[in-house]
């Protein structure tokens, strides 16, 4: 879904029974860069170059990759966009995200969120799935690690598509990042927060998801940091894009 000149967001709906819902990488480009912003679950790579066709862009011109976290459903096909452009473009792709989330992308650290009973609950979900998605997810824990090639601190500024300003939000994960876009002051938010239709049918603001969030306090505390910015829309990955009055409703879930 186009939502200005140079910037989309893609509508990339589950490929395994257990994850429900639609999950939204963004892109932004303009004549120099093609960036996307979190890249689906294993097995979705491809989907998501087709959905960047869809928008009227070249997947070739991709240069470079943002990841929020590295939670699985962020990460998921980050090794094959990267194999299937580079192949085709012979330009690298650059991937960039936190120094924290660092080792946890590469695989060099068990993902943080991996306890002892959400690894017995995911090796059940496993022995659930076709023998192709099972070596889909394996691969992402042995072979063809990702490499980040850039990392990103709080409020460091990036050149690409009219500037982008990188905020370290920690809660979700400890690295989890956020990028407002100054062009046009919209910030894409990962999962640092989510929305929802109240009964009126008002988009409201709910914040992070206790359920699949590391540190809420932190997660809350980090909420405060948008107060600093010129919030006009906001895109959640699992929720969508919002532009209904979201520095108030910040301000009201601070209070
Ligand atoms: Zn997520």
């Amino acid at each position: 879904m186009k939502i200005s000149e140079g910037l989309a967001m893609l509508e990339l709906k589950s490929n395994v029974p257990n994850v429900e819902g639609i999950m939204y990488p963004v892109i932004i480009w303009d004549e120099k860069e093609l960036v996307l912003i979190d890249t689906g679950l294993p097995g979705q790579g491809t989907t998501i170059l087709d959905l960047i066709e869809k928008e009227g862009v070249s997947p070739q011109k991709l240069t470079k990759i943002i990841i929020t976290h590295h939670d699985m459903d962020h990460v998921g096909g980050l090794t094959e966009i990267i194999k299937k452009v580079e192949a085709v473009s012979g330009k690298k792709v650059e991937v960039l995200s936190h120094e924290t989330e660092k080792p946890y992308i590469q695989g060099d650290l068990m993902p943080l969120k991996f306890t002892k009973d959400k690894l017995d609950e995911l090796k059940k979900q496993m022995e659930a799935l076709s023998a192709e998605k099972r070596q889909q997810y394996q691969s992402l824990f042995s072979s063809n690690k990702p490499v980040v090639t850039e990392t990103l601190s709080d409020n460091q500024q990036l050149p690409y598509c009219g500037g982008m300003t990188i905020i370290h939000t920690p809660g979700h994960t400890k690295g989890h990042i956020c990028v407002y876009l100054n062009r046009y002051k919209t910030l894409v938010a990962g999962d640092s927060m989510n929305f929802e239709i109240n009964s009126e049918g008002e988009l409201r603001l709910t914040g992070p998801n206790p359920h699949f969030t590391y540190n809420m306090n932190e997660a809350v505390e980090s909420m405060g940091k948008f107060r600093a910015c010129n919030i006009h829309e906001i895109i959640c990955y699992h929720c969508g894009k919002m532009g209904n009055n979201v520095t108030e409703q910040i301000n009201e879930l601070l209070k």
